[in-house]
């Protein structure tokens, strides 16, 4: 039933072969947003794998299905974030040598928490840009398989496994809230979703600041924009003009995508902590912050908000939590 000739089929095979790397997640009631919202909420807690998110599962499914000849090659990557984190971490697990590209501005402790999955961090330029290009050089030296975020079939298989354990948790799921940037999330778990019922409703969530999918649906074609600091840091960044496979799968399954302040992000983080003791990132926290904030219209009455990620520092977390005690609700 698809566009992109990625099926069901491929997330199932995704699943078997990430299992011995990627956790399956829990899925949590949760009382207090139930009640608010009046429906069955629960909560997806990809925040409990090793590199606390869920890219993980992309990431394993991509390196896992390379030639072993190409593996011994290695793997290279740009990104900073999550994805960065879930390549090293795989990459580390196999015993395969990666190569994480990233610009002299980025932060000492992200750099360490590289160093630590044994990752090679190779630091040049001033840029995201110029970290990629660095990247594509060493895929030329080296014959190192790049590993792209999420615009590629076998990373977006990966994600959608998150979408099988639903249905399997929770078969009488009418409505998922999935966080959404690139799009390799939502167009996994849709695909999965979609497949058991096109009726389930698959909603993406973005931040106000700079969201480029949301953007690019209203124009038609992918569009590139200038990045703005978000507290959902791991929802920044283009969608790249060239896409090939996450921007039609969004067109063609996603039902809505709903856009949050960064208030409305700060306070999703500041009710996860307080009322379940989650520590979520930003982008990890759009879903609880989107139902605390009436975004959602007729969300059904079983509703999974995907907590992606927990990859937050602490004074960011404390901070949003005090602000959030001192307004109220
Ligand atoms: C990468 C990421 C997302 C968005 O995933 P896409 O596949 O790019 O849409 C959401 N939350 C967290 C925590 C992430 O790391």
């Amino acid at each position: 039933m698809t566009i992109t000739g990625i099926t069901l089929q491929d997330i199932y095979l995704a699943r078997q072969t990430i299992a011995p790397i990627a956790k399956k997640t829990p899925l949590l009631k949760s009382t207090p947003l139930s009640e608010r919202v009046g429906a069955a909420v629960y909560l997806k807690l990809e925040t409990v794998q090793e590199i606390g998110a869920f890219k993980v599962r992309g990431a394993a499914n991509k390196i896992l299905n390379l030639l072993p000849a190409q593996q011994q090659k290695g793997v290279v990557t740009a990104s900073t974030g999550n994805h960065g984190r879930a390549v090293a971490y795989v990459s580390q697990q196999l015993g395969l040598n990666a190569a994480v590209c990233i610009s002299e501005r980025v932060p000492r402790n992200k750099v360490e928490a590289l160093r630590r999955l044994r990752a090679e961090v190779v630091i040049h330029g001033q840029s995201q840009d110029e970290a990629e290009a660095r990247a594509r050089q060493i895929e030329q030296e080296r014959g190192a398989a790049m590993i792209p975020p999420f615009d590629d079939p076998h990373i977006i298989a990966g994600q959608g496994t998150i979408g099988l354990e639903l249905l399997e948790e929770l078969p009488q799921i009418d409505a998922a809230l999935v966080p959404l940037s690139g799009g390799g999330l939502i167009a996994g778990i849709a695909l999965a979703l979609k497949s058991a019922n096109p009726h389930i409703r698959v909603i993406g969530l973005s931040m106000e600041r700079a969201a480029v999918m949301y953007h690019s649906l209203q124009a038609g074609q992918p569009v590139q924009m200038p990045e703005e600091a978000t507290l959902a840091d791991s929802l920044q960044g283009g969608i790249g003009l060239n896409n090939r496979y996450t921007f039609r799968l969004v067109q063609q399954y996603v039902d809505d995508i709903i856009l949050l302040s960064e208030a409305e992000i700060a306070a999703g983080m500041a009710y996860a902590f307080l009322e379940h003791h989650l520590v979520l990132e930003g982008a990890g926290a759009v879903g609880v912050a989107a139902l605390l904030h009436q975004k959602i219209a007729n969300p059904g009455n079983h509703v999974a908000l995907i907590l992606s990620g927990g990859n937050v520092d602490m004074p960011t977390l404390l901070e949003v939590t005090q602000e959030y005690q001192k307004i109220g609700d």
